[in-house]
């Protein structure tokens, strides 16, 4: 692929390159890590500073910082957060973005990535006879833990990962209150979602418009309605594909294949 220029820059801490570089290996770049850039900046996990904006504008902010700062035209950002569901909102929900920018091809493509296969979690120490099911659950040891001092709130300590280093500090602060290490490096569950996230990425830019080439053409809308295989009344369910270039306008309407009739259970006329 002709996109990527080696080596391509990304902006990002926390080893990220090396979960991301193979993903890359097939196309002949190596990723590379701006010096001393600090995209703590841009918000951190443990709440010492707050992110200001969703997390698909701080990676495009990011990667914009990244190249300004290393004085490039193209580069990659990752970025993640943890949060409730939105339709579900019991449920915590991991979101990964990676972006793509080329200032000189005007390109910029996003990776994204959900799941619900999350590692965030609390425990304080009114609950310490769960401790040993909290450690199990979390899988203390790949999983990092952040060590806070209940009463005071203070971040005691980020990034613990063994158990004598856990024992020690709850001898010294008794009214403890343990927490799941977000960042990625301490974050296996994450780390998943974080390459899945640059599959998406790969996967759009592998998909080019047929008319100008420009990646990320892919289905976009869906329109018309699929009509009701017993009263042929039309239903809310759509029959058609839209697929469009963002750059050239350049369109391909398709039927959808997965059915050619809709079934009356979801008909208005049939099942109102
Ligand atoms: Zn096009
Ligand atoms: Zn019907």
């Amino acid at each position: 692929m002709e996109m990527f220029r080696s080596p391509l820059l990304l902006s990002s801490k926390h080893h990220k390159e090396v979960l991301l570089q193979p993903l890359f290996e097939p196309y002949g770049v190596q990723l590379i890590i701006p010096d001393g850039f600090d995209t703590d900046a841009f918000g951190t996990f443990c709440g010492a500073i707050p992110r200001a904006e969703g997390a698909k504008h701080t990676v495009k902010e990011k990667c914009l910082a990244g190249m300004a700062h290393a004085n490039q035209n193209q580069g990659l950002a990752s970025e993640g957060s943890f949060g409730a569901h939105p339709s579900f909102p019991f449920l915590t929900m991991n979101e990964e973005w990676l972006v793509f920018i080329d200032l000189k091809q005007d390109l910029e493509i996003y990776g994204h990535s959900t799941t619900l296969e999350v590692c965030y979690a609390q425990l304080g120490y009114q609950e310490k006879e769960q401790l040993q099911s909290f450690l199990d659950n979390c899988s203390f040891g790949s999983q990092a833990l952040i060590f806070k001092d209940r009463k005071s709130g203070e971040l005691i300590k980020k990034g613990i990962q063994d158990l004598a280093s856990l024992k020690q500090l709850m001898k010294k602060h008794p009214e403890w209150q343990l927490e799941t290490d977000l960042r990625a490096h301490l974050n296996p569950l994450r780390q998943k979602n974080i390459i899945a996230a640059g599959r998406d990425l790969l996967k759009r830019m592998e998909s080019r418009c047929p008319k100008c080439k420009k990646p990320d053409f892919s289905v976009t809308q869906y329109s018309g309605k699929l009509l009701c295989s017993w009263c042929q009344k039309p239903t809310d369910s759509f029959a058609f594909l839209e697929s469009n270039c963002a750059y050239c306008n350049y369109q391909i309407i398709e039927k959808r294949m997965d059915k050619e009739v809709e079934e009356p259970q979801y008909c208005n006329h049939c099942n109102p």
